[in-house]
């Protein structure tokens, strides 16, 4: 199937791209990577009158260092933040979780921005951003603004972001010293959206206690969401806390949904496996510290 019939506007500043989706409304929808978009509009589960391309647009690609925190433009592919040499030094849960995003056919035109405007309840970026408590920056007719990324995943496919706003860029912490990570996630094939997955972070003091943790899960629920109850009882435990009760604990606070491809109760409890899973490698990763 092809798509409805659509103009195409290719601007090349983010004001001229917010005067085009304010003036068409919901007519418009911005176009990134196209490879959540594309396959939308080809099997007509969306028709939109205008895409408003952001391939053209001046600034929105690439990935720089700055007080404390790794900013990736929007723009920039997921491939680009794969093979990142700064990305794998100071943002590692990045590294980490892209090469879980579908096939690198799709990363190399797939977009940060755009994984995480889309906000697929199974998606690995939008659950890092979780994590790492990430700051989106958008750009709207009212200029720039700033929204936690726990703010920004409002429902499924749904973000904070009016019509009219773009996502510019993504503000990542840097890592520090004691700290590891990882992604953890359960799919029918490689590159299949996650029936469940979590990206997790652990910090550390010099005698490996642990001082802070962030558990993020996808595929649970229509956003990501952090397990706060068994992030607050992974502090304090050293090496012989029970990570499987850990992770019993994270998906207890969830109700996955049954579907096609797995019952909730699957969901819940290879959850709760990939969640220890997870903690132990980023536990591990922190008390060695960084190599
Ligand atoms: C076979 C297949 C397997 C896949 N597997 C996975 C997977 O395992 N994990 C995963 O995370 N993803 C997966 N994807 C989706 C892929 O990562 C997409 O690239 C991603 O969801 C959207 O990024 P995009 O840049 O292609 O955005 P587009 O498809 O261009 O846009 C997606 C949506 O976001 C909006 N948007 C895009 N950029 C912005 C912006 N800067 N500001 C505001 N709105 C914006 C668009 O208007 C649209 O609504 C898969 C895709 C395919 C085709």
């Amino acid at each position: 199937m092809k798509a409805a019939p659509f103009r195409y506007h290719a601007p090349s500043t983010v004001a001229e791209a917010v005067d085009l989706l304010t003036e068409h409304g919901d007519e418009a929808k911005v176009l990134a990577g196209g490879q959540s978009l594309v396959p939308i509009m080809a099997l007509r589960l969306g028709r939109y009158g205008h895409l408003v391309d952001l391939n053209r647009v001046d600034g929105l690609r690439g990935v720089e260092a700055a007080n404390g925190h790794v900013r990736v433009g929007a723009m920039t592919t997921q491939s680009a933040v794969e093979h990142d040499p700064m990305i794998a030094d100071r943002v590692p849960l990045v590294a980490a979780a892209a090469p879980h995003i579908g096939h690198f056919q799709i990363r190399n035109r797939g977009t940060v921005g755009g994984s995480i405007a889309h906000a697929d309840p199974a998606a690995e970026l939008p659950a890092v951003a979780m994590a790492l408590d990430a700051v989106m920056e958008v750009g709207g007719p009212e200029g720039a603004r700033e929204v936690r990324a726990a703010d920004f995943f409002t429902s499924m496919w749904t973000t904070s972001l009016a019509d009219n706003e773009i996502l510019t860029a993504v503000r990542f912490p840097v890592r520090s010293e004691l700290q590891g990570f990882a992604v953890s996630e359960v799919a029918r094939r490689h590159g299949d959206f996650a029936l469940v997955g979590t990206a997790c972070a652990v910090s550390v003091d010099g005698g490996g206690v642990v001082t802070d943790a962030a558990i993020a899960l996808f595929g649970v629920g229509p956003t990501p969401v952090r397990a706060a109850s068994a992030e607050e009882a992974l502090v304090g435990t050293g090496p012989d806390a029970d990570l499987g009760e850990i992770g019993r604990l994270a998906l207890s606070g969830v109700d996955p949904n049954d579907d096609v491809h797995a019952s909730g109760d699957y969901r819940r409890r290879a959850g709760a496996a990939i969640v220890a899973r997870a903690l132990g490698t980023a536990r591990d990763e922190a008390r060695g510290g960084r190599s």
